[in-house]
């Protein structure tokens, strides 16, 4: 079917109580994993295109990828930017096909994110596309932040809500302790700003990095992971209104540990396929984990339509 914009979908994740996993595209093997994953599963998914699989495999490459992906497939798929750096590369992707933009204006003074974000907002509404912008500064793991330093860089509250009534985004990435990059899943998030700033905006909200989020509460217990009163999983975020989850690094391992399994067990293997295959299939079940975890299995609705979807939207992407 043809690729669906995050607007429709998001709104509904976020009034069933249920986040849409938004899986990073980074080559044909990821892409067919996350597909499959979600007809098996019959979940909608967002296929992101990352800075990284921009300047890897080319912008034309990695759309045409997930643009044929969504044509073969029997669930909805959105193409999604993932943090995209500056005005230009959002209107690059909008007349690719994206069916969704993100401006990442985080590290820029507030009034600058603000002024840049309204600017894509403006041009990307007037062809029915969505727009996430992120507030509050996520961290890479490489940055070696303390909790109290991670923290001090969680979006605030009262800057979200102006931020959105100026910006007029469509969803927001919001640092509420997730850290991007991390190879474990140990990192509590901070349930009571997430609270704050769903009050203050009553936008779909995204959560980066969740690869290092722990994935529930049982995960803390087993891993001695104490929890403060404000602090929660990504199941509870999810519960609190996080209705798009970003996982990155935990397929990109996942893939690795396929390949090098296969290459150990056939070490004289000459057919690439045959040590490729493996990792994909690791890939799958991190995905399949994921989407169950976040809710979206079965939600493909009816002969793979998201329900919602307005004339308009339907009309642009015919
Ligand atoms: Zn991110």
């Amino acid at each position: 079917m043809p690729l669906v914009t995050s607007k429709e979908l998001l709104k509904r994740a976020q009034a069933e109580g249920f986040a849409v996993g938004a899986f990073n595209a980074n080559n044909m093997e990821c892409v067919q994993a996350v597909i499959e994953t979600a007809e098996e599963e019959q979940s909608p998914v967002i296929l992101q295109v990352s800075q990284g699989a921009i300047a890897y495999a080319g912008l034309e490459f990695a759309t045409m990828l997930v643009k044929t992906a969504a044509e073969l497939a029997t669930v909805p798929v959105v193409l999604h930017l993932d943090h995209g750096t500056d005005f230009l590369q959002n209107v690059r992707c909008l007349r690719a096909g994206f069916t969704s933009l993100m401006f990442d204006g985080s590290s820029l003074p507030l009034d600058e994110n603000i002024k840049i974000t309204r600017k894509i907002t403006e041009i990307a509404h007037a062809v029915g596309v969505p727009v996430e912008a992120e507030l509050g500064k996520i961290p890479k793991v490489e940055d070696n932040l303390t909790q109290e330093q991670v923290d001090n860089l969680m979006a605030d509250p009262e800057q979200a809500q102006r931020f959105v009534e100026e910006t007029d985004c469509d969803s927001m990435a919001v640092a509420i302790g997730s850290v991007h990059g991390m190879k474990e899943s140990i990192q509590p998030l901070n349930i009571e700003r997430l609270d704050e700033i769903k009050q203050r905006t009553g936008l779909p909200l995204v959560l980066h990095g969740a690869s290092g989020v722990l994935c529930t509460r049982a995960d803390a217990a087993e891993k001695g992971v104490k929890l403060e009163p404000h602090q929660g999983t990504l199941e509870d975020a999810i519960k609190h209104g996080i209705s798009k989850v970003n996982v990155a690094t935990e397929l990109s391992m996942a893939y690795l540990r396929g390949m090098k399994e296969a290459f150990e067990a056939r070490p004289g293997e000459k057919d690439m396929r045959k040590i490729m295959l493996p990792g994909k299939n690791a890939v799958k079940e991190v995905v399949r984990y994921y989407i169950k975890l976040f809710g979206s299995n079965g939600k493909a609705g009816r002969n793979g339509a998201v329900s919602g979807l307005t004339a308009s939207e339907i009309k642009y992407h015919e």
